[in-house]
């Protein structure tokens, strides 16, 4: 009874708005930075109430635990939400075994509770002790726990509800791939009802405390506390904003009495003093400082001896904020192999101070190698870094934060590490893979228990792609938009006499593989592009020049992953690709290490002043993108350029040392340039002959009003069907042509032969591929403007003209149609 009126009181708490009393709820996590409205909200007190609520339930089910996830991963839109928390009895406890057995709601509180006065404590948990065990199970977590790691290390066996209502036990010898599926998997297999968890001795221990260099901390932890049994927890804490010293705290086991004489922290404990502290570090000048010199030696000081259940009874409270309206405070986490840590903490340190985060703390956890879970972040043995920091509501501070998290999700992975998933989404998929790479394993059992995709969030609706008839939850676009519906397919006999005119027209048929492996020429006509606009309004030293070689491989990398295995290796393209790519390297290279030592210097002496020459390096710069565009690049004149630089500009005038740094560095790039340009005008030009200016295509609906003022797009033969032969321009203009065509009708049954086209488009960062046909290939931020994505689209050519109308009704930009 007292179950079922809670039950009824949390189900009315999630209805916030009366507008939504009948059907709708508004579910949000701790954070309140993540509304998502679902279809109802429904708290089961029973398994057999969530048996019959999966099976019964025709759309989308979600689950939420304590919902202390923060990118709403126990919500999607227009979903049932099971509400777990009323499903949190003990169901079994054995003191000689160690071992209990729990409704998956329960809290790690209410489990302290129930198993203290056997003097019993839990295994693995996380620092708090609010998050429910289901949630806690579906994210994998980790505690402060020496010897320990993942929460599945201790759990002995589950009972999950799948996607057609069976109840199923697993275990690592039972059904064990669901087991290793759905421990860390986010709800995406089922829902987790019960579960069995190995439990330890409450032993008293005492608080060792300790500052030392960053740099002397990985010594520290392997001589002392690596290997000690007798520890029982530990972190430690890098002091931010300097990045390099922590304080490195162990919890040791002890036979001394205690001098905390509660077995668990009160419940109704006040916590106004440590969030005071915490507004003081995050919002005062000085604030961080205060904590490291001040406040923190306060606290350490003295012998503290407590129980463990003490130390593993936290309570979130005491980081709850005065007020979540205009900002929040939100965590992240990244792991790295241990041997890489030297590496991580400045790659981190210098991400965080650059863009200005917040940081509040960063806290260092050890865990050792996860037993096999599709989903795990400990591949090998790791150091977490939990980044606890603060950020602002509105959109521009979620762009500024997903900016910075992502290249904390590179330096991670770079290093072979990951990322940890119960925070905001932000990570792109590739980023996501890579830190994840037995997703695809993870998604193959997905489809295999969920085959309706039935068990939704919104971390899946991101990285989960099912079977193109499945339904797929996506954000809302923003602008009214078209779906174009797919043109009937034709006659294959007609096409088949079509096939066979059209395959003896000279140089219709083109290399499909191309149509992928133009893409990182053309970076580099975009990367110029964007290093031209970035000239004219920001200093030359602060372009990615590293991180714009970085995107370049891995675009490369990823164009010819699509084509490998399935087109014949062509060689001329990839040896052009490497001449090309290792040039810009090299030019890149060279100019970030001068740019960010000379060039820096420079530009401070000027006080950050531009001079005429900065202003002509950013005007060549444009003109050169302008004539790339429709030229090749070596047929640029740089020797005009270094002409227009010393004929321009002053020899003398306002911050001379700049000025003349500028003028000497220029000219050696210009005079470099125009030398290797005149050796790589010969190499093509003998290699590869002059380039064609005709494409062929084979169009439908092609009626003389399409054709009204396109100059440059003829007709060159009639079929049966009504369909046509193009001629087409390349390039620019082809993409051009190609858009103006789909908007009066025309579509395309077949470009240069083939059925596949790629396309990018610039697209908002937040924006999920939406479209009715095509999909994403890989995407990756616009270095320069952090709120843009770059995004591949692999379209099929019958359904090109669907995307293209698609992309101008969101009123997103097609970059270019790689007309191979
Ligand atoms: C202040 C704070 C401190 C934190 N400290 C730590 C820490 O020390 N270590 C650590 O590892 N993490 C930590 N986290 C992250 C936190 O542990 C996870 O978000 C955890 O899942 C929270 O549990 P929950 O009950 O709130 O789960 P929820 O957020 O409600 O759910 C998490 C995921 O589990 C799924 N889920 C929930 N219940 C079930 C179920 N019964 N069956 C199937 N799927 C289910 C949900 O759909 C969702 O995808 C912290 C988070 C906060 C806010």
């Amino acid at each position: 009874m007292r179950k079922l009126l809670l039950a009824s009181l949390l189900a009315a708490c999630a209805v916030q708005s009366p507008a939504f009393a009948r059907s709708a709820a508004i579910v949000n996590d701790v954070t309140q930075i993540n509304p998502v409205p679902v279809e109802r909200v429904l708290v089961p007190t029973t398994i057999g109430e969530i048996v019959d609520a999966v099976r019964s339930h025709p759309g989308p089910v979600s689950i939420g635990g304590g919902r202390f996830s923060q990118g709403g991963q126990t919500a999607t839109e227009r979903a049932l939400q099971i509400d777990m928390r009323q499903l949190d009895d003990v169901v079994d406890f054995s003191k000689e075994r160690k071992e209990i057995t729990v409704e998956a709601g329960i809290t790690w509180r209410k489990i302290q509770e129930y198993v203290d006065p056997h003097d019993l404590s839990l295994q693995i948990m996380q620092s708090y002790s609010n998050f429910t065990v289901g949630g806690s199970l579906s994210v994998n977590v980790h505690g402060r726990y020496v010897g320990q790691g993942p929460l599945v290390l201790s759990v002995r066996s589950i009972r999950i509800v799948l996607a057609d209502g069976t109840l199923v036990k697993a275990s690592p010898s039972e059904n064990p791939e669901i087991f290793y599926g759905a421990i860390g998997g986010y709800g995406a297999m089922g829902v987790i009802v019960e579960a069995t968890l190995s439990l330890a001795d409450n032993v008293r221990v005492e608080r060792r405390s300790a500052v030392m260099p960053v740099s002397a901390y990985r010594g520290f932890f392997s001589e002392n506390v690596r290997g000690n049994h007798e520890v029982v927890f530990h972190n430690a804490d890098i002091y931010p904003d300097a990045f390099d010293t922590v304080r490195a705290t162990s919890y040791v086991r002890t036979e001394k009495p205690v001098t905390v004489e509660t077995r668990l922290i009160p419940g109704d404990r006040s916590y106004w003093v440590d969030r005071m502290a915490f507004r003081i570090i995050s919002e005062c000048p000085g604030g961080r400082a205060l904590r490291q010199h001040v406040l923190d030696p306060i606290v350490f000081r003295g012998e503290r001896v407590e129980w463990r259940n003490y130390e593993a009874s936290y309570d979130v409270r005491e980081l709850e904020p005065v007020s979540r309206r205009n900002s929040s405070y939100v965590l992240q986490e990244y792991f790295v192999p241990v041997e890489r840590f030297e590496e991580f903490v400045p790659a981190m340190a210098a991400i965080l101070n650059r863009h200005g985060v917040n940081t509040v703390n960063v806290s260092i956890r050890h865990a050792t190698q996860d037993p096999g879970t599709l989903l795990a972040w400990a591949r090998t043995e790791v150091f977490a870094f939990v980044l606890y920091y603060k950020q602002g509501t509105t959109d521009a501070d979620r762009e500024a934060v997903r900016a910075w998290t992502r290249e904390l999700i590179d330096a991670a992975t770079a290093l072979g590490g990951a990322y940890y998933l119960p925070y905001q989404v932000h990570a792109t998929e590739q980023q996501f893979r890579a830190a994840y790479p037995r997703a695809d394993a993870f998604f193959a059992l997905k489809t295999r228990l969920d085959p309706t995709n039935k068990f939704r969030n919104k971390l899946w609706d991101a990285y989960y792609r099912p079977g193109p008839d499945l339904p797929q939850t996506r954000p809302a676009a923003k602008v009214a938009v078209r779906v174009v519906p797919p043109i009937a397919p034709p006659d294959p006999e007609v096409e088949k006499r079509i096939a066979t005119a059209l395959s003896g027209v000279a140089g219709y048929k083109r290399d499909e593989a191309q149509t992928y492996l133009t893409l990182p020429e053309w970076l580099l006509v975009y990367y110029p592009d964007e290093y031209a606009r970035f000239l004219k309004g920001k200093p030359a030293s602060e372009f990615p020049y590293f991180g714009s070689i970085v995107q370049f491989w891995s675009f490369y990398r990823d164009a010819y992953n699509v084509t490998r295995g399935k087109y014949p290796f062509n060689w001329g393209y990839h040896v052009m690709v490497l001449v090309i790519g290792s040039s810009y390297t090299v030019e890149n290279g060279i100019k970030g290490v001068y740019e960010n030592t000379v060039g820096r210097l420079a530009e401070w002496l000027a006080g950050g002043t531009m001079t005429q020459e900065d202003f002509l390096a950013a005007e060549v710069a444009q003109d050169y993108v302008d004539f790339i565009r429709l030229e090749p690049w070596y047929e640029y004149s740089f020797a005009r350029a270094l002409k227009q630089l010393w004929a321009e500009t002053d020899i003398f005038g306002p911050h001379l040392l700049r000025k003349w740094e500028r003028k000497l560095i220029l000219s050696a790039e210009y005079l470099v340039k125009a030398q290797y340009a005149t050796l790589i005008k010969l190499a093509t030009k003998a290699a590869y002959g002059n380039a064609d200016t005709e494409m062929l295509a084979l169009g439908g609906n092609v009626t003389p009003g399409a054709l009204e003022g396109e100059a440059q797009v003829k007709v060159l033969k009639s079929f049966e069907d009504g369909s046509v032969l193009l001629s087409l321009p390349r390039y620019d203009e082809f993409r051009d042509a190609a858009q103006r065509l789909v908007r009066k009708g025309v579509y395309f049954r077949e470009i240069a032969g083939n059925r596949q086209i790629l396309l990018t488009s610039v697209v908002p960062a937040t924006w999920q591929y939406d479209l009715s046909a095509g999909s994403v290939l890989f995407e990756r931020p616009v270095l320069t403007d952090t709120g843009h994505k770059r995004i591949a689209i692999n379209a099929p050519v019958p359904s090109l003209h669907r995307i293209l109308i698609e992309i101008a009704d969101r009123e997103f930009e097609v970059e270019h149609i790689y007309d191979y």
